[in-house]
């Protein structure tokens, strides 16, 4: 059976790691704001979906 020549490095191994990362299903950016949003559905912070303001958002100030 094959074994590795050198044992893995630190900085390899963590290189390698860089691409093992948790990411939020079902979660997007909104194209508008930047607010991460569910896809299919209209933005809760500025109330535009697909490029046009469908629905007033009162705002807080
Ligand atoms: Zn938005």
């Amino acid at each position: 059976m094959a074994v590795p020549f050198r044992r893995t490095s630190k900085t390899k191994k963590r290189m390698r790691r860089t691409h093992l990362k948790k990411e939020l299903p079902g979660i997007t950016t909104c194209p508008n704001c930047g607010e991460p949003i569910k896809p299919h559905r209209a933005c809760t912070k500025c109330g535009s979906y697909k490029g046009k303001e469908v629905i007033a958002v009162k705002e807080a100030e």
